[in-house]
């Protein structure tokens, strides 16, 4: 029997692939003429191709390798309410008017998310509710302003404040000092999301091809080429959704939009389920360096976080099982089935990068940690761009969101530096 599928970009395999049966597409064979080319079958290229086929746009999505084998299929399916950043750190850089009208983008994402998947009846585990807990005392003030200030500024009224008593009883652990609580978004298979969102675009007439790397983009006759070891893809528009695994493509998506490792660990079905998150709810925690947990439709403890691991499954394991015995002591000894990471692609401001890079060429990416709702919803936004309905990309291309520096070399290095001072602030 062949060895199991295993993304060749990202290590271990996750529980997720386990869960759903993921059906293959060919390889491109050939030339081909369309209107759209779209580099990248995550979340962003898929719901690109989804939606454009839909406007009756001809368009291919190109996948490296299988879709879902980048961040799409991996991560840890919490959808969350607004942006990366908060509305009043957002507000602070570029005001109230623009806050506001990035939050409710993410408020039509989710509520987009939430339709898709009804209407075409997809099966993506989907369960409300979300907690953001403290980990630090200090914290705590914040928290509460957060909520009054989404309740009477921002016109959110599903988030409430948690003291301790409740934020332990939520959680089943006594490890947290307060929270939120959300019971306006929740929490999702990705991988049966991914999968679905191909066949709904493959069904609406998308061109959809697996295994096909795009090594370059070309420009002739007036046309953009995306050259393939199989043949050229001409069309009038590219859609560069590559994220954090396009590098070398294109170098302004490597200088804005930098990969950050970030790791899961799957546990058995837990014997008693109902200590561990009672309601159901998924959480994440004020850390910098994130760690966000919640429990599977079957009952496992699915719960990431990062530190400076190396790529091996079992190193990935035994980390993750130090961080669980924090949070859940009397899961000291839990077997982790699975545990496996990914690459977050993150920007400077923590925000989305959204650029036309040439006439006719666009790039949508690093959601820094937040594109289970906003990646689906931006590749939608894109479609109706091209289709000239309406542009409400404009308002994330409008963001401020500069290179990192320390130019091609230096960068991932700077980078590092300045994520491992903020694991070690995390623990002050
Ligand atoms: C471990 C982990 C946990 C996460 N948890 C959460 C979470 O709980 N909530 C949340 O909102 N977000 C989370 N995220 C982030 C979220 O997964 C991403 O924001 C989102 O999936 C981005 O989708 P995308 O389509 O833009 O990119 P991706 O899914 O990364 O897709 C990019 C694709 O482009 C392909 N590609 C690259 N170069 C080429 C090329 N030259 N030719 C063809 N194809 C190419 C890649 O193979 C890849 O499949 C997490 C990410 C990780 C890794």
């Amino acid at each position: 029997m062949s060895a199991p599928y295993q993304s060749p970009i990202a290590p271990g395999r996750s529980w997720y692939e386990d869960s759903v049966v993921r059906p293959e597409y060919p390889a491109l064979d050939g030339s081909l003429d369309v209107d759209v080319v779209v580099v990248g079958g995550g979340f962003t290229g898929l719901s690109a191709g989804l939606h454009l086929a839909r406007a009756g746009v001809r368009v291919a999505v190109v996948e490296q390798h299988r879709f879902g084998d980048g961040a799409s299929g991996r991560n840890g399916g919490q959808m969350g309410t607004g942006q990366r950043l908060w509305p009043m750190e957002i507000e602070a850089e570029y005001g109230f008017e623009r806050s506001k009208a990035l939050f409710d983008i993410a408020e039509d994402a989710k509520a987009h998310l939430f339709d898709f998947i009804e209407t075409n009846g997809i099966d993506a585990d989907l369960r409300r509710g979300q907690l953001s807990v403290v980990h630090r005392r200090r914290y705590l003030k914040d928290y509460q302003a957060q909520v009054e200030d989404l309740a009477t500024r921002y016109g959110y009224p599903h988030a409430s404040y948690m003291d301790a008593e409740e934020t332990a009883d939520r959680l089943g652990s006594r490890r947290y000092f307060g929270g939120i609580r959300d019971t306006g978004t929740g929490h999702l298979n990705p991988m049966k999301l991914v999968v679905n969102t191909a066949r709904v675009a493959a069904e609406t007439g998308a061109l959809l091809f697996e295994n096909t790397t795009v090594e370059r983009l070309d420009r002739r006759e007036g046309r953009i080429v995306a050259k393939t070891a199989a043949g050229d893809i001409r069309a009038e528009r590219a859609l560069l959704a590559v994220n954090a695994y396009g590098q070398g493509l294109e170098p302004s998506v490597d200088a804005h939009v930098m990969p950050i490792g970030s790791f899961i660990g799957a546990s058995e079905p837990l014997s008693e389920p109902d200590r561990v998150l009672p309601g159901g709810e998924s959480c994440d925690d004020s850390r910098f360096v994130v760690r966000y947990f919640r429990k599977s439709v079957d009952g496992r403890l699915l719960f990431g976080g990062r530190e400076a691991y190396t790529s091996a499954a079992g190193d990935i394991g035994k980390h993750i099982r130090k961080q669980i015995a924090e949070v859940y002591p009397h899961l000291k000894d839990v077997r982790l089935t699975h545990a496996w990471g990914g690459s977050v692609g993150i920007t400077m401001e923590r925000l989305p990068y959204v650029r036309s890079l040439a006439p006719g060429v666009t790039t949508i990416g690093g959601f820094s940690g937040h594109g289970v709702m906003l990646a689906n919803f931006a590749g939608r936004l894109y479609a109706e761009r091209v289709a000239g309905n309406r542009d409400r990309l404009a308002e994330f291309e409008r963001l401020r969101i500069p290179a990192f520096p320390g130019g091609r070399r230096m960068r991932a290095p700077l980078l590092f530096l300045a994520m491992t001072w903020f694991s070690l602030r995390d623990r002050l």
